[in-house]
């Protein structure tokens, strides 16, 4: 909740494959994907509690990569949108992805105005690499051409990871990147335990880093992390609960299924 909006965030697999270093769900490995009524249940299930909670708007920043499951998110888009089914407006329903090229282009093609938000989280193919493994099949310059074709405007959502990318070299590359697609940029805080080997990167610094952004002109918000009071930030109700388990390749789950 965030004065009138009500947020869902909804998660489109079980675990994932992609293994982003920062990301406790990465660390989970893959498990499976999930249905269309698993998806668009999630929404179902917190609109049937008495009292119901309505959302204004959904995310699909939950476990998984959605356009590696795009076989299932696109038929839960229609759920979602449809007024015969959940009736929540396009424009209000972002999908999040590390920059599956397939599937933005999938979502491109849908005639709804559904938001796309990428997980840039590293404004260089060098340090991107290093956090996301998926960086080698598609490249940074990839995403941004991807980002800058997409015919709506794109959000890049940003971790910020203490010492690792917050320095004033990353805010005027990502500012570069945003520019050119003219992306809106979100910073994440990274919350504290959210992730092993990192630490957050702290609020001098991120307020630091928005405004290196905002005086090149990048349009910046500084996220706020939600959850951790009931060990369910990003990642956190699983980790505590089930523990770590080997992750799963890539390649197991690595086709996009468009069709
Ligand atoms: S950040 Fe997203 S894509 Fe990367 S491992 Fe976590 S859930 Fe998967």
């Amino acid at each position: 909740p965030d004065g009138d909006r009500m947020t869902f965030c909804i998660s489109s697999q079980a675990g994932c494959a992609l293994q982003c270093a920062f990301c406790a769900t990465g660390a989970m490995g893959f498990q499976r994907n999930l249905q269309p009524s698993e998806i668009a249940g999630q929404v179902r299930a917190l609109r049937m509690l008495t009292p119901p909670i309505i959302p204004t708007n959904i995310v699909f920043m939950g476990m998984g990569e959605p356009l590696m499951n795009w076989k299932s998110v696109g038929p839960t888009l229609t759920l979602l949108n449809d007024p015969r089914a959940l009736g929540i407006g396009a424009r209000h329903i972002t999908i999040s992805t590390v920059g599956v090229l397939p599937g933005i282009v999938a979502l491109s093609e849908r005639p709804e105005q559904f938001r796309l938000a990428i997980s840039i989280h590293a404004p260089s193919d060098a340090l991107r690499k290093t956090l996301m493994p998926v960086n080698t099949k598609y490249p940074l310059a990839d995403v941004i051409a991807a980002a800058r074709a997409f015919d709506r405007r794109v959000t890049f959502e940003y971790v910020m990871l203490g010492g690792v990318n917050d320095q004033p070299e990353h805010a005027a590359q990502l500012a570069q990147l945003a520019r050119e697609c003219r992306a809106f940029v979100n910073l994440i805080p990274l919350h504290p335990g959210g992730s092993m080997g990192f630490t957050p990167t702290p609020a001098a610094v991120i307020t630091a880093f928005a405004k290196a952004l905002r005086t090149r002109g990048v349009e910046t918000a500084v996220r706020r992390s939600r959850g951790l009071d009931i060990a369910a930030a990003c990642g956190q109700l699983r980790t505590e609960r089930l523990g770590r388990r080997a992750p799963v390749a890539p390649e197991i789950d690595g086709e996009v299924h468009v069709a």
